[in-house]
């Protein structure tokens, strides 16, 4: 066990984040085609738009100013921020080179094994990535396939930090989170109950105390809770025979 790069808990040998960590990363890559998807309905016109006067003076209403934020998150660009570190130069990086730019990365160093015309096998980094297409949903599946590998390069805490950073700006435009499903039973830690799972993650948390389960401790915490509270129910239904028998 090692220590995680971007919050205090233990990661698996070998890896550079922990399960929880790694579980935003599949969470965000999960999320952002959606996301991506409403980002570009910002840029179409909507259909809906109040039609005002109509009769040949031409447009009732100036078109909505197209919010440059958006413009650049969804156009092409380079995975680094531009200017200076310490200038106000906007440093949104665009979704699609930030996310072709690590799988990039995570390509140049993973070791691809090729053989020379004399049949020998030599192994050496592959030159690029190159996912079923180029679109956003493309890469997000290439990156969450080699997300395993990923975890073990100590680039991790940036990717992690690089896609939290991208949806936290891409939500406050779209104002869209991933939906939460409440579970049936109470957080084993708080009693609250709190516990939900989020689409596109695999661990159910606690929204009241931030407490995790993975889906295994959690089906067994919620079938030894439903066997508690019918044994208790069985028992109350016994009393309240005998209470009749008594009266
Ligand atoms: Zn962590
Ligand atoms: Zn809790």
């Amino acid at each position: 066990m090692t220590a995680c790069t971007v919050c205090p808990r233990t990661a698996p040998d070998g890896h550079h984040l922990c399960p929880l960590c790694a579980d935003d990363i599949r969470g965000w890559l999960a999320e952002l085609p959606h996301q991506t998807e409403l980002l570009q309905e910002f840029l179409t016109p909507s259909a809906a738009a109040p039609q005002g006067r109509t009769g040949g003076t031409g447009r009732a209403h100036a078109p909505l100013p197209v919010d440059l934020r958006v413009l650049v998150l969804l156009g092409p660009g380079h995975p680094g921020p531009v200017g200076d570190p310490d200038d106000d130069t906007d440093t949104t990086v665009p979704i699609r080179a930030l996310l072709a730019g690590w799988a990039g990365h995570i390509a140049y160093t993973y070791p691809a094994v090729h053989r020379d015309p004399h049949g020998t096998a030599h192994t050496r980094p592959c030159e690029h990535a190159q996912p079923a297409r180029a679109d956003i949903a493309a890469w997000c599946a290439w990156l969450t396939a080699y997300l395993p590998y990923a975890l073990t390069l100590p680039a991790a805490a940036g990717l992690h930090h690089q896609l939290g950073d991208l949806l936290h700006r891409i939500r406050s435009l779209t104002h869209t989170e991933p939906r939460s499903h409440p579970r049936a039973a109470p957080c084993p830690q708080c009693d609250e109950f709190a516990l939900v799972r989020t689409d596109g993650r695999w661990h159910i948390h606690c929204t009241d105390c931030g407490h995790t389960l993975t889906p295994d401790a959690y089906g067994q915490h919620a079938a030894a809770f439903l066997h508690t509270t019918q044994t208790a129910a069985a028992e109350d239904a016994c009393v309240f025979e005998l209470d009749k028998i008594a009266t």
